[in-house]
């Protein structure tokens, strides 16, 4: 080619972008060679254990996925961290859009990392609509959280069913407790289910409001405030501390009205600005009451177990629920059955009795075995 078309070509040779130094090369030369299988267990375990952003991401892409292959990978590769997780603090955020959770997690969050902590943001938002609204655990709403070494940002996996989002967070925070972050903040939308979903995962919860709303507790459903071990009501500068603070006075007083947490704990009411940084190392401060208080009574474990069996449980009626509705002999017969139950042919229960009969038989005799 000559000389002066070699700037037209598409051949032509960019030079290279240099690699940043956050590439972890190591790990991802274990696995150069690998490309078609991608990273094995070992190689993914390896990985997350020395703290490969690549490879965490890599995996929780697996959890995320609906391929039976990639579930089962991530399953192995969860099971393998288990023995290196637990040792993390999980604390949950929430509050409705624009109450400020994404500039106070970069507040609190930037303030931890600072310390020496290293923190998973995650979100949890079963409804999301990924072309609408705000995006829970937006990297460009968290400017300095999203480029700073000991953080990780994870957005909310897309929509699909509670149960099936809050396993995926659960099972995400397990690797991230592997690969060392040793502060998880999980960030959901203050509207009701997804907080009842993240209280079974998480030791802290915490509420951000906002003050000046005319009456204050009318916002909130009154289930959340109940699990909220903290209230915190954001945007407290300006002209609107003075509201904050009478804010602050009603919600301590509503509080009171609330039965006695099992915890030992008092939930705490308190006000911050995320945006000028106002009281947000107070906040901190609570959470670290928090856990030396439930550490210290033993609240803390009593609760991590009970989790763990909820979560359990919830795991066996998702996979039962699957195996059932997914089972090929079973789906076209539920269709049938419905319309039957449905033009008072048959009683429900029968109905239901007969697809249940007739799973448990496909069970025992597959259909391929008969
Ligand atoms: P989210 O939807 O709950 O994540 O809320 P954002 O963090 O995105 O904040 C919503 C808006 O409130 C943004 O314009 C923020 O800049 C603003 N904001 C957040 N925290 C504060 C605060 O403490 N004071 C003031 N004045 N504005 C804030």
């Amino acid at each position: 080619m000559e000389e002066n078309n070699k700037k037209d070509s598409a051949l032509h040779v960019k030079k290279g972008v240099e690699q940043p130094e956050s590439v972890d090369n190591s790990a991802i030369a274990r696995f150069i060679g690998k490309k078609k299988s991608g990273p094995t267990v070992e190689d993914f375990v390896q990985g997350i254990r020395e703290g490969s952003i690549t490879l965490l991401s890599k995996a929780i892409t697996l959890i995320e996925s609906s391929l039976p292959e990639h579930h089962i990978k991530a399953q192995k590769i969860i099971e393998k961290c288990l023995p290196y997780t637990g040792n993390s603090l999980r604390i949950g955020i929430t509050g409705v859009p624009g109450v400020g959770k994404s500039t106070f997690i970069e507040a609190l969050g930037t303030m931890m990392t600072k310390a020496g902590k290293k923190v998973a943001v995650l979100a949890i938002d079963p409804s999301s609509n990924r072309t609408k609204g705000s995006i829970l655990g937006d990297k460009t709403r968290m400017e300095s959280l999203s480029v700073d070494p000991k953080a990780f940002i994870r957005p909310s996996p897309s929509a699909g069913t509670l149960g099936g989002v809050a396993r995926k967070t659960h099972e995400t925070i397990i690797l991230c407790e592997a690969a060392g972050f040793d502060t998880i903040l999980v960030e959901t939308v203050g509207v009701g289910q997804s907080e009842v979903a993240v209280h079974s995962m998480i030791d802290f919860f915490l509420l951000l409001q906002l003050a000046g709303a005319g009456d204050e507790l009318q916002g909130i459903k009154r289930g959340i405030m109940e699990m909220a071990d903290a209230i915190i009501i954001n945007k407290a500068e300006g002209e609107n501390l003075q509201k904050s603070e009478l804010a602050k006075r009603e919600y301590a007083n509503a509080l009171h009205l609330f039965p006695a947490s099992e915890s030992g704990w008092t939930p705490v009411v308190d006000i911050c600005s995320a945006y000028t940084g106002f009281r947000i190392h107070e906040v901190w401060n609570i959470m670290e009451d928090y856990f030396q208080l439930t550490r210290e009574n033993g609240y803390f474990w009593k609760k991590r177990s009970e989790q763990a069996r909820q979560i359990m449980h919830q795991t066996i009626q998702t996979s039962l629920n699957d195996l059932f509705y997914y089972n090929p002999e079973i789906k076209p017969l539920i269709h049938q059955l419905e319309q039957r139950v449905q033009s008072d042919k048959i009683s429900s229960y029968n109905a239901a009795s007969i697809l249940i009969d007739k799973f448990i038989e496909n069970l025992q005799n597959p259909p391929s075995q008969k």
